[in-house]
């Protein structure tokens, strides 16, 4: 199976504004971002989306939440507060078919989402 494009940013095959890394996780500035401060945090083992994470997932899926909550405080969100958003699928608009966990903020977002 082809590599993601997740994949090549973690590789360092692609560029991107890297704002955490560690063992399991990479977090980087979404190319288009939806509002003042929209970051993507994935883990980079290839799990292709929520709906195919197993069982033995569950460690690198709460390590993402717990880092998650983490990087929007760095990112001066602590107080204003913001969203995490996992797309799963057409309906869920989940464009890259690597898991990813968007933290988005920094403007008062909508709900419910559109
Ligand atoms: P999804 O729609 O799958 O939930 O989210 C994919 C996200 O990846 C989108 O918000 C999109 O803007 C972002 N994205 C797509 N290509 C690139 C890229 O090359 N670099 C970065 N940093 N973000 C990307």
């Amino acid at each position: 199976m082809s590599r993601t494009l997740f994949e090549k940013i973690i590789a360092r095959e692609i560029p991107a504004e890297i704002v955490y890394e560690d063992s399991q996780l990479l977090a980087f500035k979404d190319i288009k971002p939806q509002a003042p401060v929209h970051i993507l945090i994935v883990p980079k083992k290839p799990i292709p989306r929520i709906a195919e994470a197993g069982q033995w997932d569950y460690q690198v899926l709460g390590q993402l939440l717990l880092r998650a909550a983490e990087v929007a405080h760095e990112a001066g969100l602590g107080e204003s507060g913001y969203r995490l958003v996992i797309n799963n699928g057409p309906d869920g608009g989940e464009s890259v078919p690597h898991l990813h966990c968007h933290i988005l903020g920094g403007r008062k977002l909508a709900w419910p989402p559109g």
